[in-house]
């Protein structure tokens, strides 16, 4: 039987909505399979596959795509040594001054949180430099430019790839 105009309607939604689903369980679950020690390689295909995706929806700043480096630890990247070891490794950083996004490979757990990263220290990119640094005596939590790069971080299912 051939369906009428509102019943496609109805099918339609209904099948976004079955669509959305599924790809939010599958999203679950590259993300279990994957909470394990990422390889470099694999936290490279990630940033990847997604960070086009992050640079295409949220609008580039005036100083343009940073480039995104991966490193051991802070410690690490200042010293040119990278098997130093550190204590306190954040997850990412961005470089105000050269334009850049460090991501900490230990920290990089997941899917969620190298795509998490990205997004939060790519925001910051596009963040006015001299307001920046009058924010930071607002402390990090009270600090506007920290909650904008936090809230873009809720959008990090938008750019997992699928394919
Ligand atoms: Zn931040």
């Amino acid at each position: 039987m051939k369906p009428k105009n509102g019943q496609v309607e109805i099918l339609g939604i209904y099948t976004d909505w079955c669509l959305e689903n599924a790809k939010k369980r599958v999203i679950k679950l590259i993300n279990i399979l994957l909470e394990t020690k990422l390889s470099r390689e694999e936290i490279l295909a990630i940033v990847e596959r997604s960070y086009p995706k992050i640079t295409k929806y949220f609008k580039p700043g005036e100083r343009g795509v940073p480039e995104v480096e991966l490193h051991n630890t802070i410690q690490a990247r200042l010293s040119g040594i990278e098997d130093m070891v550190g204590e306190e490794n954040p997850h990412g950083e961005y470089d105000w001054d050269n334009n850049k996004i460090y991501l900490y490979l230990p920290r990089m757990i997941s899917v969620e949180q190298i795509i998490r990263s990205l997004i939060h220290e790519y925001i910051h990119s596009t963040q006015d430099i001299e307001q920046m640094e009058k924010n930071r005596e607002l402390g990090y939590d009270n600090d506007p430019f920290e909650r904008e790069a936090h809230k873009a971080e809720d959008q990090w299912e938008k750019f997992v790839w699928l394919n």
